[in-house]
Protein backbone atom coordinates (compact mmCIF):
# COMPACT_ATOMS: atom_id res chain seq x y z
CA UNK A 1 0.00 0.00 0.00
CA UNK A 2 1.29 3.86 -0.53
CA UNK A 3 2.83 5.33 2.20
CA UNK A 4 1.03 8.62 3.37
CA UNK A 5 3.59 11.74 3.60
CA UNK A 6 2.94 14.77 5.59
CA UNK A 7 5.80 17.32 3.79
CA UNK A 8 5.36 20.62 6.29
CA UNK A 9 5.88 23.79 4.06
CA UNK A 10 5.65 24.51 0.20
CA UNK A 11 8.95 26.52 -0.33
CA UNK A 12 11.40 24.83 -3.00
CA UNK A 13 12.43 21.93 -0.48
CA UNK A 14 8.62 20.92 0.23
CA UNK A 15 7.84 21.48 -3.40
CA UNK A 16 11.44 19.11 -4.01
CA UNK A 17 9.66 16.56 -1.87
CA UNK A 18 5.85 16.64 -3.50
CA UNK A 19 7.56 16.77 -6.91
CA UNK A 20 9.74 13.28 -5.68
CA UNK A 21 6.94 11.66 -4.14
CA UNK A 22 4.30 11.59 -7.04
CA UNK A 23 6.57 10.96 -9.23
CA UNK A 24 6.13 7.43 -7.38
CA UNK A 25 2.24 7.17 -6.92
CA UNK A 26 2.19 3.46 -6.42
CA UNK A 27 4.03 3.84 -3.17
CA UNK A 28 3.62 7.32 -1.88
CA UNK A 29 0.64 9.97 -1.63
CA UNK A 30 2.10 13.14 -0.46
CA UNK A 31 -0.26 15.97 1.21
CA UNK A 32 1.71 18.98 1.71
CA UNK A 33 0.83 21.49 4.17
CA UNK A 34 1.76 25.86 3.46
CA UNK A 35 0.41 28.07 6.62
CA UNK A 36 0.11 30.78 3.59
CA UNK A 37 -1.70 31.15 0.77
CA UNK A 38 1.11 30.40 -2.24
CA UNK A 39 4.32 28.37 -3.17
CA UNK A 40 7.64 29.65 -3.24
CA UNK A 41 8.36 30.37 0.99
CA UNK A 42 11.20 33.04 1.04
CA UNK A 43 11.17 34.59 -1.76
CA UNK A 44 7.30 35.73 -1.20
CA UNK A 45 8.51 38.70 -1.08
CA UNK A 46 6.31 41.62 1.23
CA UNK A 47 6.67 44.96 2.49
CA UNK A 48 5.32 43.77 5.51
CA UNK A 49 6.85 42.87 8.79
CA UNK A 50 5.78 41.39 11.67
CA UNK A 51 2.34 39.77 10.87
CA UNK A 52 1.09 39.00 7.38
CA UNK A 53 -2.61 39.99 6.65
CA UNK A 54 -3.74 36.75 8.30
CA UNK A 55 -2.06 37.56 11.18
CA UNK A 56 0.39 34.60 11.02
CA UNK A 57 4.14 35.81 11.64
CA UNK A 58 6.17 37.04 8.48
CA UNK A 59 7.88 34.18 7.05
CA UNK A 60 9.73 35.51 4.59
CA UNK A 61 13.79 37.55 4.87
CA UNK A 62 13.62 39.04 1.26
CA UNK A 63 14.70 42.31 0.91
CA UNK A 64 13.70 44.71 -2.37
CA UNK A 65 16.58 44.77 -4.02
CA UNK A 66 17.95 41.37 -3.33
CA UNK A 67 19.71 39.53 -6.63
CA UNK A 68 20.53 35.49 -6.19
CA UNK A 69 24.45 35.21 -4.73
CA UNK A 70 24.47 32.18 -6.93
CA UNK A 71 23.65 32.12 -10.26
CA UNK A 72 20.88 30.43 -11.31
CA UNK A 73 22.87 27.75 -13.12
CA UNK A 74 23.96 26.26 -9.32
CA UNK A 75 20.30 27.59 -8.42
CA UNK A 76 18.02 25.38 -10.32
CA UNK A 77 16.58 22.33 -9.26
CA UNK A 78 18.81 19.22 -11.92
CA UNK A 79 15.60 18.49 -13.56
CA UNK A 80 14.27 21.78 -13.83
CA UNK A 81 16.31 24.88 -15.47
CA UNK A 82 15.57 28.51 -14.81
CA UNK A 83 14.39 30.07 -18.67
CA UNK A 84 17.59 30.15 -20.31
CA UNK A 85 16.98 34.18 -21.51
CA UNK A 86 17.29 35.44 -17.91
CA UNK A 87 20.94 36.66 -17.13
CA UNK A 88 22.97 34.58 -14.58
CA UNK A 89 22.03 36.28 -11.13
CA UNK A 90 18.42 36.93 -11.20
CA UNK A 91 15.90 38.86 -8.67
CA UNK A 92 13.71 37.42 -5.94
CA UNK A 93 10.57 37.67 -8.33
CA UNK A 94 12.37 35.60 -10.94
CA UNK A 95 13.11 32.86 -8.58
CA UNK A 96 9.96 33.06 -7.44
CA UNK A 97 8.66 32.72 -10.61
CA UNK A 98 11.00 29.74 -11.10
CA UNK A 99 9.50 27.45 -8.03
CA UNK A 100 5.43 28.55 -9.36
CA UNK A 101 6.76 27.43 -12.31
CA UNK A 102 7.96 24.07 -11.43
CA UNK A 103 4.78 23.80 -9.23
CA UNK A 104 3.01 23.93 -12.26
CA UNK A 105 5.54 21.47 -14.81
CA UNK A 106 5.50 18.88 -12.14
CA UNK A 107 1.42 19.12 -10.99
CA UNK A 108 2.30 19.90 -7.89
CA UNK A 109 -1.00 21.82 -6.66
CA UNK A 110 -3.41 19.49 -6.19
CA UNK A 111 -0.62 18.16 -3.61
CA UNK A 112 -0.72 20.94 -1.51
CA UNK A 113 -3.45 22.46 1.06
CA UNK A 114 -2.81 26.13 1.16
CA UNK A 115 -3.79 28.60 4.16
CA UNK A 116 -3.32 25.53 6.56
CA UNK A 117 -0.85 25.15 9.38
CA UNK A 118 0.31 22.22 11.21
CA UNK A 119 0.19 22.76 14.45
CA UNK A 120 1.22 19.71 16.42
CA UNK A 121 3.43 16.15 14.80
CA UNK A 122 3.22 13.51 17.55
CA UNK A 123 4.19 9.60 16.94
CA UNK A 124 1.66 7.38 17.74
CA UNK A 125 3.37 4.77 18.14
CA UNK A 126 6.78 4.29 19.94
CA UNK A 127 8.96 1.80 17.40
CA UNK A 128 10.37 2.25 13.94
CA UNK A 129 8.72 2.64 11.67
CA UNK A 130 6.88 5.28 13.71
CA UNK A 131 2.88 6.20 12.45
CA UNK A 132 2.22 9.90 12.84
CA UNK A 133 -0.59 11.57 13.78
CA UNK A 134 -0.42 15.61 12.20
CA UNK A 135 -2.54 18.12 13.36
CA UNK A 136 -3.34 21.33 11.42
CA UNK A 137 -5.62 24.13 11.27
CA UNK A 138 -6.91 26.54 8.95
CA UNK A 139 -5.08 29.96 8.72
CA UNK A 140 -7.39 32.05 11.07
CA UNK A 141 -9.29 29.48 12.34
CA UNK A 142 -7.15 28.36 14.93
CA UNK A 143 -9.92 26.24 16.82
CA UNK A 144 -11.00 24.45 13.52
CA UNK A 145 -7.76 22.02 13.92
CA UNK A 146 -8.13 18.27 12.38
CA UNK A 147 -5.81 15.16 12.75
CA UNK A 148 -4.55 12.89 10.15
CA UNK A 149 -2.46 9.61 10.34
CA UNK A 150 0.67 9.53 7.68
CA UNK A 151 3.28 6.55 7.94
CA UNK A 152 6.16 9.45 7.03
CA UNK A 153 6.55 13.32 7.98
CA UNK A 154 9.09 15.64 5.78
CA UNK A 155 9.75 18.51 7.78
CA UNK A 156 10.23 21.71 4.68
CA UNK A 157 9.40 24.52 7.09
CA UNK A 158 12.76 26.53 5.88
CA UNK A 159 15.31 28.14 8.82
CA UNK A 160 15.05 31.55 7.75
CA UNK A 161 12.58 33.10 9.96
CA UNK A 162 13.34 32.97 13.02
CA UNK A 163 16.06 35.83 14.13
CA UNK A 164 19.12 34.82 16.20
CA UNK A 165 20.26 37.91 18.00
CA UNK A 166 23.76 37.41 20.18
CA UNK A 167 23.54 39.17 23.69
CA UNK A 168 25.60 42.02 23.91
CA UNK A 169 25.91 44.23 26.45
CA UNK A 170 23.57 47.40 27.12
CA UNK A 171 22.11 46.12 24.19
CA UNK A 172 18.34 47.38 25.10
CA UNK A 173 20.16 50.81 25.90
CA UNK A 174 20.39 51.64 22.40
CA UNK A 175 18.44 54.59 20.99
CA UNK A 176 19.00 54.51 17.50
CA UNK A 177 16.73 52.36 15.18
CA UNK A 178 17.14 48.31 15.94
CA UNK A 179 16.74 45.98 13.81
CA UNK A 180 17.11 41.86 12.37
CA UNK A 181 17.84 41.19 8.25
CA UNK A 182 14.67 39.33 8.68
CA UNK A 183 12.70 42.53 9.18
CA UNK A 184 14.99 44.97 6.31
CA UNK A 185 13.04 45.11 3.23
CA UNK A 186 14.77 48.48 1.35
CA UNK A 187 17.41 51.32 2.46
CA UNK A 188 15.14 54.32 2.06
CA UNK A 189 14.62 54.43 5.95
CA UNK A 190 18.11 54.89 6.08
CA UNK A 191 18.98 57.81 4.01
CA UNK A 192 21.90 60.20 5.56
CA UNK A 193 22.45 57.92 8.42
CA UNK A 194 25.12 56.30 10.15
CA UNK A 195 24.72 52.21 9.77
CA UNK A 196 26.15 49.91 11.79
CA UNK A 197 25.32 46.31 9.97
CA UNK A 198 26.70 44.06 11.94
CA UNK A 199 27.35 40.04 10.98
CA UNK A 200 29.16 39.82 7.05
CA UNK A 201 27.87 36.65 6.19
CA UNK A 202 25.71 36.78 2.90
CA UNK A 203 23.05 39.31 3.68
CA UNK A 204 25.57 41.27 6.03
CA UNK A 205 27.52 42.22 2.74
CA UNK A 206 24.46 42.38 0.62
CA UNK A 207 22.52 44.76 2.87
CA UNK A 208 25.53 46.93 3.50
CA UNK A 209 26.10 47.51 -0.01
CA UNK A 210 22.25 48.06 -0.31
CA UNK A 211 22.19 50.72 2.89
CA UNK A 212 25.35 52.35 1.15
CA UNK A 213 23.99 54.15 -1.86
CA UNK A 214 21.80 56.14 0.73
CA UNK A 215 23.53 55.85 4.07
CA UNK A 216 26.22 59.06 5.34
CA UNK A 217 28.36 55.95 6.14
CA UNK A 218 27.87 52.26 6.69
CA UNK A 219 29.89 50.06 9.48
CA UNK A 220 30.51 46.64 8.63
CA UNK A 221 31.04 45.06 11.92
CA UNK A 222 32.23 41.68 11.95
CA UNK A 223 34.79 39.04 13.36
CA UNK A 224 35.45 37.02 10.05
CA UNK A 225 38.83 38.22 8.11
CA UNK A 226 38.51 41.48 6.33
CA UNK A 227 36.20 41.63 2.92
CA UNK A 228 38.82 42.10 0.39
CA UNK A 229 36.42 42.99 -2.23
CA UNK A 230 36.52 46.78 -3.25
CA UNK A 231 33.98 48.87 -1.24
CA UNK A 232 31.94 52.05 -1.96
CA UNK A 233 34.12 54.62 0.10
CA UNK A 234 31.37 55.27 2.85
CA UNK A 235 31.36 51.66 3.76
CA UNK A 236 34.01 50.88 5.73
CA UNK A 237 34.68 47.46 7.90
CA UNK A 238 35.15 47.07 11.97
CA UNK A 239 35.22 44.34 14.63
CA UNK A 240 32.02 42.93 16.21
CA UNK A 241 30.37 45.65 18.55
CA UNK A 242 31.52 45.10 22.55
CA UNK A 243 28.74 47.21 23.47
CA UNK A 244 25.87 49.99 23.17
CA UNK A 245 25.31 53.21 25.39
CA UNK A 246 22.45 55.59 23.97
CA UNK A 247 23.70 56.22 20.77
CA UNK A 248 26.68 54.65 21.03
CA UNK A 249 28.42 51.91 19.04
CA UNK A 250 31.55 50.88 21.19
CA UNK A 251 33.49 47.96 18.88
CA UNK A 252 35.57 45.58 19.82
CA UNK A 253 38.92 47.77 19.46
CA UNK A 254 37.89 50.23 21.55
CA UNK A 255 36.63 52.52 19.20
CA UNK A 256 32.92 54.14 19.55
CA UNK A 257 30.41 55.51 16.67
CA UNK A 258 27.66 57.49 17.41
CA UNK A 259 24.80 55.52 14.86
CA UNK A 260 21.13 56.06 14.15
CA UNK A 261 20.60 52.35 13.43
CA UNK A 262 22.03 48.87 13.96
CA UNK A 263 21.33 45.99 11.68
CA UNK A 264 21.78 42.90 12.93
CA UNK A 265 22.56 40.16 10.03
CA UNK A 266 23.17 37.95 12.49
CA UNK A 267 21.64 34.56 11.61
CA UNK A 268 18.37 32.65 12.56
CA UNK A 269 17.87 29.88 14.92
CA UNK A 270 16.23 26.75 13.60
CA UNK A 271 12.46 26.49 14.87
CA UNK A 272 10.13 23.54 14.95
CA UNK A 273 7.26 24.40 17.20
CA UNK A 274 5.19 21.83 15.61
CA UNK A 275 7.01 19.15 16.60
CA UNK A 276 6.00 17.22 19.90
CA UNK A 277 8.46 16.14 22.74
CA UNK A 278 8.05 12.11 22.14
CA UNK A 279 9.37 13.42 18.21
CA UNK A 280 12.94 13.63 20.15
CA UNK A 281 14.19 16.13 18.14
CA UNK A 282 16.61 18.93 19.64
CA UNK A 283 16.98 21.94 18.42
CA UNK A 284 19.87 24.60 19.56
CA UNK A 285 21.69 26.97 18.36
CA UNK A 286 22.35 25.85 14.86
CA UNK A 287 21.88 22.65 15.69
CA UNK A 288 19.46 20.29 14.96
CA UNK A 289 19.50 16.33 16.63
CA UNK A 290 19.81 13.81 16.09
CA UNK A 291 19.86 13.38 12.66
CA UNK A 292 21.80 11.34 10.26
CA UNK A 293 23.57 12.47 7.09
CA UNK A 294 21.39 16.00 8.12
CA UNK A 295 17.99 14.44 7.16
CA UNK A 296 17.15 11.19 9.09
CA UNK A 297 16.04 11.14 12.51
CA UNK A 298 17.74 8.30 13.92
CA UNK A 299 15.50 6.67 16.13
CA UNK A 300 12.10 7.73 14.23
CA UNK A 301 13.33 7.27 10.58
CA UNK A 302 10.11 7.93 9.07
CA UNK A 303 10.77 11.58 10.20
CA UNK A 304 13.27 13.37 8.06
CA UNK A 305 14.18 17.11 7.33
CA UNK A 306 15.46 18.58 4.04
CA UNK A 307 16.87 21.81 3.74
CA UNK A 308 18.76 22.03 7.41
CA UNK A 309 21.89 22.32 6.00
CA UNK A 310 24.04 25.94 5.62
CA UNK A 311 26.10 27.67 2.79
CA UNK A 312 25.13 25.45 0.05
CA UNK A 313 23.41 25.20 -3.28
CA UNK A 314 20.20 24.67 -1.27
CA UNK A 315 18.44 23.59 -4.94
CA UNK A 316 20.42 20.52 -6.16
CA UNK A 317 20.98 19.54 -2.05
CA UNK A 318 17.52 19.49 -1.77
CA UNK A 319 16.79 17.03 -5.01
CA UNK A 320 19.17 14.76 -3.26
CA UNK A 321 17.85 14.96 0.03
CA UNK A 322 14.52 14.13 -0.81
CA UNK A 323 15.89 11.01 -2.81
CA UNK A 324 18.13 9.81 0.15
CA UNK A 325 14.75 10.30 2.54
CA UNK A 326 12.37 8.34 0.38
CA UNK A 327 15.00 5.54 0.02
CA UNK A 328 14.97 5.38 3.43
CA UNK A 329 10.90 4.94 3.48
CA UNK A 330 10.70 2.42 0.57
CA UNK A 331 13.54 0.47 1.91
CA UNK A 332 15.97 0.24 -0.45
CA UNK A 333 18.55 2.12 1.55
CA UNK A 334 18.97 -0.36 4.96
CA UNK A 335 20.18 2.66 7.22
CA UNK A 336 22.87 1.29 9.90
CA UNK A 337 21.34 0.20 13.73
CA UNK A 338 20.86 3.34 15.38
CA UNK A 339 24.09 3.06 18.08
CA UNK A 340 26.06 3.69 15.03
CA UNK A 341 23.76 6.40 13.39
CA UNK A 342 24.15 8.29 16.85
CA UNK A 343 27.66 7.80 16.42
CA UNK A 344 28.04 8.66 13.25
CA UNK A 345 26.30 12.56 14.04
CA UNK A 346 28.73 12.33 16.84
CA UNK A 347 31.34 11.67 14.68
CA UNK A 348 30.42 14.76 12.74
CA UNK A 349 30.09 16.94 14.91
CA UNK A 350 33.31 16.10 17.11
CA UNK A 351 35.33 16.65 13.80
CA UNK A 352 34.00 19.92 13.07
CA UNK A 353 34.73 21.03 16.90
CA UNK A 354 38.60 19.91 16.23
CA UNK A 355 38.50 21.82 13.24
CA UNK A 356 38.16 25.11 14.40
CA UNK A 357 34.41 25.24 13.57
CA UNK A 358 31.85 27.28 15.85
CA UNK A 359 29.64 24.73 17.94
CA UNK A 360 26.14 26.48 15.96
CA UNK A 361 27.98 25.35 12.21
CA UNK A 362 27.24 22.25 13.15
CA UNK A 363 25.11 22.07 9.63
CA UNK A 364 27.42 24.52 7.74
CA UNK A 365 28.77 22.28 4.68
CA UNK A 366 30.34 24.99 2.16
CA UNK A 367 33.18 22.70 0.27
CA UNK A 368 32.07 19.66 2.17
CA UNK A 369 28.80 19.88 -0.01
CA UNK A 370 30.11 18.12 -2.87
CA UNK A 371 31.37 14.83 -1.01
CA UNK A 372 28.05 14.82 0.80
CA UNK A 373 25.70 15.18 -2.52
CA UNK A 374 28.38 11.96 -3.81
CA UNK A 375 27.27 10.18 -0.77
CA UNK A 376 23.93 10.55 -0.55
CA UNK A 377 23.61 10.03 -4.48
CA UNK A 378 25.45 7.08 -3.62
CA UNK A 379 23.31 5.96 -0.62
CA UNK A 380 20.03 6.63 -2.49
CA UNK A 381 21.04 5.23 -5.99
CA UNK A 382 20.51 8.07 -7.67
CA UNK A 383 21.67 10.30 -10.22
CA UNK A 384 24.69 12.72 -8.66
CA UNK A 385 25.04 15.71 -9.02
CA UNK A 386 26.77 17.17 -12.88
CA UNK A 387 30.57 18.25 -11.90
CA UNK A 388 29.91 21.38 -13.85
CA UNK A 389 27.70 22.66 -10.87
CA UNK A 390 30.89 22.39 -8.24
CA UNK A 391 33.41 23.76 -11.04
CA UNK A 392 30.99 26.80 -11.46
CA UNK A 393 29.93 27.21 -7.46
CA UNK A 394 33.99 27.01 -6.85
CA UNK A 395 34.27 30.02 -9.80
CA UNK A 396 31.19 31.91 -8.25
CA UNK A 397 33.33 32.12 -4.37
CA UNK A 398 36.05 32.96 -5.69
CA UNK A 399 34.92 35.65 -7.61
CA UNK A 400 32.62 36.72 -5.36
CA UNK A 401 35.63 36.75 -2.45
CA UNK A 402 36.81 40.13 -5.28
CA UNK A 403 34.08 41.59 -6.67
CA UNK A 404 31.02 42.03 -4.57
CA UNK A 405 29.40 44.84 -6.95
CA UNK A 406 27.38 42.50 -9.17
CA UNK A 407 24.82 40.99 -7.22
CA UNK A 408 23.06 44.50 -5.55
CA UNK A 409 21.97 46.66 -7.97
CA UNK A 410 20.65 49.49 -6.73
CA UNK A 411 16.80 50.82 -7.84
CA UNK A 412 15.46 53.77 -6.00
CA UNK A 413 11.97 53.80 -4.92
CA UNK A 414 10.02 55.74 -7.36
CA UNK A 415 6.39 56.70 -6.90
CA UNK A 416 4.33 55.11 -9.55
CA UNK A 417 7.58 53.01 -10.79
CA UNK A 418 5.35 49.90 -10.65
CA UNK A 419 2.60 50.76 -13.03
CA UNK A 420 5.19 51.58 -15.54
CA UNK A 421 4.42 49.23 -18.54
CA UNK A 422 8.06 49.68 -20.39
CA UNK A 423 10.97 47.49 -20.01
CA UNK A 424 12.45 48.85 -17.00
CA UNK A 425 16.29 47.63 -16.84
CA UNK A 426 19.29 48.13 -14.32
CA UNK A 427 22.55 49.48 -15.81
CA UNK A 428 23.97 45.75 -14.25
CA UNK A 429 21.88 44.27 -17.31
P1 LIG B 1 11.34 28.29 2.90
O1 LIG B 1 11.50 28.92 1.60
O2 LIG B 1 11.50 29.14 4.11
O3 LIG B 1 9.90 27.58 2.93
C1 LIG B 1 9.33 27.04 4.07
C2 LIG B 1 7.82 27.01 3.90
O4 LIG B 1 7.25 26.34 5.03
C3 LIG B 1 7.17 28.40 3.88
O5 LIG B 1 6.36 28.52 2.74
C4 LIG B 1 6.37 28.47 5.17
O6 LIG B 1 5.22 29.26 5.05
C5 LIG B 1 6.05 27.00 5.41
N1 LIG B 1 5.78 26.67 6.82
C6 LIG B 1 6.58 26.92 7.89
N2 LIG B 1 6.00 26.45 9.01
C7 LIG B 1 4.83 25.89 8.65
C8 LIG B 1 3.77 25.25 9.37
N3 LIG B 1 3.82 25.09 10.70
N4 LIG B 1 2.71 24.79 8.68
C9 LIG B 1 2.65 24.95 7.32
N5 LIG B 1 3.60 25.56 6.59
C10 LIG B 1 4.68 26.02 7.26
N6 LIG B 1 19.35 30.38 -1.99
C11 LIG B 1 19.91 30.33 -3.19
O7 LIG B 1 19.98 29.25 -3.81
N7 LIG B 1 20.39 31.46 -3.80
C12 LIG B 1 20.29 32.67 -3.22
O8 LIG B 1 20.73 33.66 -3.78
C13 LIG B 1 19.68 32.76 -1.94
N8 LIG B 1 19.53 33.95 -1.32
C14 LIG B 1 18.84 34.01 -0.16
C15 LIG B 1 18.61 35.25 0.44
C16 LIG B 1 17.90 35.37 1.61
C17 LIG B 1 17.66 36.72 2.21
C18 LIG B 1 17.41 34.20 2.23
C19 LIG B 1 16.62 34.28 3.52
C20 LIG B 1 17.65 32.96 1.68
C21 LIG B 1 18.36 32.84 0.49
N9 LIG B 1 18.61 31.61 -0.12
C22 LIG B 1 19.22 31.55 -1.34
C23 LIG B 1 18.27 30.36 0.59
C24 LIG B 1 16.80 29.95 0.47
O9 LIG B 1 16.35 29.93 1.76
C25 LIG B 1 16.69 28.60 -0.19
O10 LIG B 1 17.07 28.75 -1.54
C26 LIG B 1 15.31 27.96 -0.19
O11 LIG B 1 14.39 28.84 -0.77
C27 LIG B 1 14.85 27.45 1.14
O12 LIG B 1 13.66 26.75 0.94
P2 LIG B 1 12.89 25.99 2.10
O13 LIG B 1 11.75 25.31 1.47
O14 LIG B 1 13.85 25.18 2.89
O15 LIG B 1 12.38 27.10 3.11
Amino acid sequence: MARRVAVIGAGAAGLCAARHLSARPDQFVPTVYEQTDRVGGTWVYTDRVGTDEHGLPVHSSMYKNLRTNLPKEVMAFPDFPFDSSLPSFVTHQEVLQYLEDYTDHFQLRKHIQFLTKVDTVKPVTSADPTLWEVTVSRVGEPEKTTTQQFDAVMVCNGHFSEPYIPEITQASLFEGISLHSHDYRSPEPFVGMDVVILGAGSSGLDIALDVSRVARRVVLSHDRPMVVSELPTNLIQSPGIKSFRSRTVEFKNGEELDADAVIYCTGYNYSFPFLTLECGVWAERGRVSPLYKHIVHTTHTTLSFIGVCARICPCPQFHLQVQFAMAVLDRSLVLPPKEDMDKDVERDYVERLESGMAPHHAHVLGNKQWEYHIDLARLAGCQPLSKALHSLHVGVLSDRATNLHYSVPYIPAIPGADLFQGRTIHSHE
